[in-house]
């Protein structure tokens, strides 16, 4: 079996190259991405995996006669070295997310007059313009018209098109009519006629619309256009019934074909002005509008409107987050049983136990995420995967980290908790009470609200630099509405650059969640969800500060008491107080007396 895997990739290459060759191309440029820039890919657009056989979800590959190379970043290393092995694709190393080496490579080894070919379909309008400034210099012609895919994936997917529905009230608080109102008078402050949309969170944000093309997000593929008195939803044939597309049409939302997206650009009439937000559109789609059609860029009004929850979805969010920490009651007391009577477990055994847990929670659609359980050194690994072919069990001594989220009608959770198997030694407990006191300073924070985020993360990490140490991911990420558990503007993240678009605002949920890893030995990582609320207002302006929404024990078997300050073990007990008060009437039994046990005041 493994023999024809690894000798399909390199019969794959040679059939691209083959191609590149009949459309006169040098190089090919396959990124992971999609016409919607979505973070989970629908098969469709896995082509980069299909390609090289690399598993990850981010990695930029690069194709010539005679070189072929996958970029992936630190996360990535290890995984890339085994995936690529024997494939005839060299792994690049690059830093962090977002570097652009493999931008540089292109420019430094391409000769003048050779032709790069990346598919303007799945390529942001912005990340094309830097394309573009790289290879201008070297005097290389880009060409993003080709989909060479195309010409030799004979079994690619086809277009995901499950059905669509409605996020209904109360947990959609604001009508669609409202939300269109809104993105129409931003529109008109730009003085636009037309708004286009392509990011699937937005557009289900806008329309109150939920689906289930991509894993993980309840989000469905679509394009939009907005106008002063018109909407049309580019949407799969079939995925919209009648009925709701009676209700659409009731306030003023056409569906139309998802293939039809680009002629209705084109079909804009001359003289009118386009609202796009290049990072969020691609450059195929915008090739499409007319010469005549001014383009203004600006940050979606939706993608800033639906970071902000309104004080019923924030209500809402609250009762997501009882529900959430009731499933891990239920869990960890399992969890702690099943050590307790010898039971073997492994890291799979984790991912099922914790889903069917919030399976019994009403409102469940899906996780958020994949589940992360990692022992040890997996939990050291911070975008560990537990495979069926490679997963740890759970025995002997140390740390297990587990990093999950639920998907719920009334909001999304992401949660990450590490408990001691065994008894925990000093070097994991002293990693622990660290990073706990990073979490704790961070919610502890009263900033100026419009303060740009990234630079509230180096309060998280000022208790773990102190002690010289440090963590290799940014400590928080934006969190959606029944929607995608990772969504903009704001970012928690140090090497994020803080522009406009970052700053703090009422409403905001934000994850907290600093880390410490042990390469080969153990990680840490604590995770909360925060809402931003009022803290007070002085002739300095409005100030903001964070309420803890995720509800679940903090395991206090793995804190180093003689570490903490008295106002963070004031902040751990009180935490813990309130944990138990909301928590208490919603579980029983095992899962009552496991939290009691696991909120006792320290
Ligand atoms: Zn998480
Ligand atoms: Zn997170």
């Amino acid at each position: 079996m493994t023999t024809t895997i690894l000798s399909s990739i390199p019969e794959r290459l040679s059939r691209l190259r083959l191609a590149m060759q009949a459309h006169g191309v040098t190089a090919c440029f396959i990124p992971s991405a999609d016409p919607h820039l979505s973070e989970y890919l629908p098969a469709r657009w896995q082509g980069r995996r299909w390609l090289s056989g690399f598993t990850g979800s981010v990695g930029n590959l690069i194709v010539t006669a005679d070189f072929a190379g996958l970029w992936v970043d630190s996360r990535y290393w290890e995984q890339a070295a085994v995936e690529l092995a024997g494939s005839g694709i060299a792994m690049m190393k690059t830093n962090s997310a977002g570097s652009v080496a493999h931008l540089d490579w292109l420019a430094e080894s391409l000769p003048a007059g050779s032709t790069l070919a990346v598919d303007g379909a799945v390529l942001a309008l912005e990340s094309s313009r830097a394309l573009r400034d790289a290879l201008a210099a070297s005097g290389v012609t880009l060409r993003t018209d080709l989909d060479l895919l195309d010409d030799i994936w004979a079994d690619r997917a086809g277009l995901p098109g499950a059905a669509i529905y409605e996020h209904l009230a109360p947990y959609a608080s604001v009508s669609r009519a409202d939300k269109l109102a809104l993105v129409r008078a931003a529109m008109r402050k730009v003085s636009a006629d037309w708004h286009v949309l392509s990011t699937l969170d937005d557009i289900a944000w806008l329309f109150n619309l939920r689906g289930s093309d991509v894993n993980y997000n309840p989000v469905f593929l679509a394009h939009a256009l907005v106008g002063d008195a018109s909407a049309t939803l580019f949407v799969a044939p079939g995925s919209v019934d009648a009925a709701l597309a009676e209700r659409l049409a009731a306030d003023g939302v056409q569906v139309a074909d998802y293939a039809a997206a680009a002629d209705a650009l084109i079909a804009l009439p001359a003289g009118g002005r386009l609202l796009l937000d290049p990072r969020r559109v691609t450059l195929g789609l915008i090739e499409a509008v007319p010469g005549q059609v001014e383009s203004i860029e600006a940050i979606n009004p939706s993608t800033l409107a639906k970071s902000q929850k309104n004080a019923a979805e924030a209500a809402h969010i609250r009762v997501a987050m009882e529900q959430d920490g009731a499933a891990l009651c239920e869990f960890f007391s399992w969890l702690e049983q099943a050590q307790a009577d010898g039971q073997r477990i492994t890291e799979l055994d984790i991912d099922e136990q914790i889903t069917a847990a919030r399976a019994r929670q009403p409102g469940f659609k899906c996780p958020s995420f994949a589940t992360i359980a990692g022992f040890n050194a997996n939990g050291a690994m911070p975008h560990y995967h537990a495979t069926p072919e490679s997963h740890a069990v759970i025995e002997g001594q140390g740390l297990l980290l587990i990093d999950s989220g639920g998907q719920y009608l009334c909001g999304t959770t992401d949660i990450t908790r590490v408990v001691p198997v065994g008894e925990p030694s000093a070097e994991q407990k002293r990693d622990f009470t660290l990073v706990l006191k990073g979490m704790i300073q961070l919610t502890q924070a009263q900033y100026p609200s419009g303060t740009r985020s990234p630079m509230l993360d180096a309060l998280a990490r000022a208790p773990i630099w102190e002690a010289g140490v440090d963590y290799g991911h940014g400590t928080g990420h934006g969190v959606g509405y029944f929607l995608n558990v990772h969504e903009g503007p704001q970012s928690i993240a140090i090497l994020r650059s803080p522009d406009e678009h970052t700053a703090m605002l009422a409403g905001m949920v934000t994850s907290n969640e600093p880390g410490l890893y042990r390469p080969g030995k153990w990680g840490v990582r604590i995770e909360n969800l925060l809402l931003n609320v009022p803290a007070a207002s002085s002739e300095f302006g409005e100030f903001l500060k964070f309420e803890t929404l995720t509800l679940c024990p903090i395991d206090t078997r793995c804190v180093d008491l003689a570490l903490l300050r008295e106002d963070e073990r004031a902040w751990l007990n009180d935490y813990h107080a309130e944990v138990r008060r909301r928590l208490a009437p919603r579980v029983q039994g095992e899962a009552l007396a496991w939290l009691n046990r696991r909120t006792e005041a320290v």
